[in-house]
């Protein structure tokens, strides 16, 4: 476990850190590596003072609703941890047609939802043509709302054309930032330099993009983890999503510990100390892997949670990790069972497109 705590700093030290990246919006690789591989509860508990005083400072208690539209299972591509993968034949594929995804919207827009965040696997069905016949036909029907897609890697050219038919923001975690940590999660078609061109092509065509990562996926070291805040630094997102890596049972990592909770909290801290304006999910797999994990997540300094607006029927299919919450207050349908949720520790969700102030 490369990941576990062990040589715990003086808890000043840590604090230290803490206040000089709260103040600098900045810390050394080094000091990145110092704060995470040395942290103790103490020192997280402190910092999700400040992450939350921060968050707070920037949106208050509002916590921004998106209405996740997941509308292809199929992909192309084979990552190691992910249960979508093209090379699991149990995996029973879907594809929602054009006239699903509109009726996913006209049901979130009367929930409350203004904003749609269309994702898949990487599937060749859903050409640029295609994809622009939908993204247009939601513009039409919902034009104060915003567009997010989550569609992996495409051309710039493609990139281009989606943005043009009415898609305003993009998600694309870069997963890991260490081009060898990166080569261990994927096959070798796939590449970080790629990935990240990806992200660099989608902020270049006027994208708010999201970007983020896995916490505690194989082979990860604290050292990954601080490349990581340095690239998001780098690249200064709208939006960082991040959760916990979980294994799937069909993967070559199915045997593979989930990534730890306290870590992944931790992480949440830092990065809204690192971008204090960003928009951080508290996700689905945070939820996952503990019943108040959301809840925990936003205390820790995220202000975003994506409730699933799939049709029911499909719901079940897109699993990309074992157990993947899909139900309560993760249905977009059960909005109430969530606005109740966040009232219990002082929040309330949102009726708005819930832009980033980090433009
Ligand atoms: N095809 C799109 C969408 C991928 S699914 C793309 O390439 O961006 C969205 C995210 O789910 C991924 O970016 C990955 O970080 C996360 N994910 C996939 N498998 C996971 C697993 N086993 N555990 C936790 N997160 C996982």
């Amino acid at each position: 476990m490369t990941l576990t705590p062990e040589i715990h700093m003086p808890e000043n030290t840590l604090i230290r850190l803490i206040d000089k990246l709260e103040q600098r919006r900045d810390l050394s690789r080094k000091e990145w590596t110092q704060l995470i591989r040395g942290r103790t509860p103490k020192a997280a508990e402190y910092l999700f003072e400040r992450s939350r005083a921060v968050r707070i400072r920037h949106y208050g208690y509002d916590v921004y609703i998106r209405g996740l539209i997941e509308f292809t299972n199929y992909c192309k591509n084979d990552c190691y941890y992910c249960g979508i993968r093209k090379s699991n034949p149990d995996a029973e594929r879907y594809r929602l047609t054009k006239e699903d995804i509109l009726s996913c919207c006209e049901q979130g827009y009367v929930l409350g939802f203004r904003t749609f965040v269309l994702q898949g696997g990487e599937d060749g069905w859903f050409t640029d043509e295609r994809l622009t016949d939908i993204i247009s036909s939601m513009r039409k029907g919902w034009p104060d709302c915003a567009i997010t897609l989550s569609i992996g890697e495409r051309s710039p050219e493609s990139y281009q054309k989606l943005y043009e038919a009415g898609a305003n923001r993009f998600l694309l975690r870069h997963e890991t930032y260490d081009a060898e940590h990166y080569s261990r999660l994927h096959p070798q078609a796939l590449t970080a330099a790629h990935r990240q061109d990806c992200l660099r092509s989608l902020k270049e065509t006027g994208y708010q993009v999201g970007t983020g990562f896995m916490v505690g996926s194989p082979y990860q070291t604290p050292k990954n983890l601080a490349d990581d805040m340095l690239f998001l630094k780098e690249i200064n997102p709208q939006m960082v999503g991040i959760g916990p890596f979980i294994p799937h049972h069909d993967t070559p990592f199915a045997k593979e510990p989930a990534g730890p909770l306290e870590l992944t909290l931790f992480m949440l801290g830092l990065i809204r100390l690192l971008l204090p304006k960003a928009l951080l999910p508290a996700t689905t797999a945070l939820g996952t892997i503990a019943p108040d994990g959301r809840e925990q997540g936003i205390l820790a300094g995220a202000n975003v949670v994506m409730p699933n607006l799939s049709p029911a029927s499909v719901r079940e299919k897109y699993l990309l990790y074992d157990n993947k919450l899909c139900t309560g207050s993760e249905a977009a349908e059960s909005l109430e069972d969530l606005r109740q949720r966040m009232k219990r520790i002082g929040y309330r969700v949102a009726v708005s497109r819930g832009d980033s102030l980090n433009m």
